[in-house]
């Protein structure tokens, strides 16, 4: 039963990408799960093609060196022209209100100057990358939940109105993982797209820096090393960093230092070791651009063929193609 993820290359993948989901794909995922870099979501918004291009590679990169099988990766663009076909039928079968219904739409359009169409359509490119792979479960959070239910709702009636192509997927949720937030500002979740980088630690950042911005985190004046997220968010976001680096539960950290300057050498040194084996592989992939591209290469022709019959199915179902 394949199980598909993705991460969309809108900023550098940072320490709460790794410990919130990557690690996991890496250690947990089944050997049929597929994951992929969603270039093509990325271009949604307002965007620089040329920083693109550079963050694509950069995910896929570390999503190998994280320790995903190389034949569980592909970058989603190196299937646009299989994904243009089945995106355009599944188009199709989805009305008008359904697309513009969708919460995430009406969200991150709200404000915008140029709202693309693209922001509206992209759920159903989203059903196209699911259901070309066959895909049968998608673990997503809360935001994305709506997204799969109308994958689901498109394979479903393209398979009744037309004939049974597709696998009627469903969102599953991931047990909960650790849910990094900005080290300059503990309200916020730490995001691949803050402008400020400061409170943010990449998963490429070299060590020394990982140690300047864990150092410089912002906590609080009460100078007690207690696991309180609401009273102390700075601090027990620290003592989570830290937990999900060393598998030791915050409260217990917490009995372990004296000082906030304790905890922040602490969690500094374990984040620096949890991420170094993942940044060093990702750089040694990164300046061997064959090899890079050769993954790459190898991960979209599979994800090609394994796509291959269903969109041939559907088009010819759908009474389009030769
Ligand atoms: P963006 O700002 O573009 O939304 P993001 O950093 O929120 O980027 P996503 O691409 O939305 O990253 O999410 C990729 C994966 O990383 C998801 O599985 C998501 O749950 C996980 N993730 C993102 N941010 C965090 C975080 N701060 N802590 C833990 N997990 C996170
Ligand atoms: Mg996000």
């Amino acid at each position: 039963m394949t199980r598909l993820s993705a991460i969309t290359p809108s900023g550098h993948a940072h320490l709460g990408n790794h410990l919130g989901a990557i690690r996991r794909w890496a250690t947990q995922g089944r050997p049929g799960d597929l994951y992929f870099v969603s270039d093509l979501h990325a271009m949604t918004v307002s965007y620089n093609p040329a920083r693109l291009r550079v963050l694509s590679r950069e995910l896929l990169a570390v999503l190998v060196a994280a320790g995903i099988e190389p034949d569980q990766v592909f970058v989603q663009s190196d299937l646009a022209r299989e994904l243009g076909a089945l995106s355009w039928i599944l188009e199709c079968t989805c009305s008008y209100g359904e697309a513009a219904r969708m919460t995430q739409f009406k969200q991150k359009s709200e404000g915008q100057g140029m709202v693309r169409l693209g922001l509206m359509t992209y759920p159903v490119l989203m059903a196209a990358d699911i259901l070309l792979q066959g895909a049968a479960e998608v673990p997503v959070g809360d935001d994305q939940a709506q997204h799969v239910e109308l994958a689901r709702s498109l394979a479903r009636r393209f398979n009744q109105t037309y004939g049974e192509v597709f696998t009627v997927p469903s969102a599953v949720m991931p047990p909960t993982a650790a849910r990094v937030r900005d080290l300059a500002d503990p309200a916020r979740k730490m995001s691949k797209s803050t402008q400020d980088s400061a409170g943010t630690v990449f998963i490429l950042d070299d060590p020394d820096l990982v140690q300047r911005k864990i150092k410089r985190a912002n906590t609080d004046s009460l100078n007690r090393v207690e696991y309180r997220p609401d009273e102390q968010p700075g601090l027990a976001n620290l003592l989570e960093i830290l937990s999900a680096c060393t598998d030791t539960r915050p409260k217990d950290l917490a009995e372990q230092y004296a000082s906030y300057g304790a905890v922040k050498a602490a969690t500094a040194d374990a984040v620096v070791e949890v991420l170094r084996p993942v940044r060093e592989r990702a750089l040694e992939l990164l300046a061997d651009p064959a090899e890079l591209d050769r993954i790459r290469k190898e991960g979209a022709h599979r994800a090609a063929e394994r796509g291959a019959h269903r969109l041939s199915s559907a088009m010819r179902l759908a009474g389009i193609g030769s």
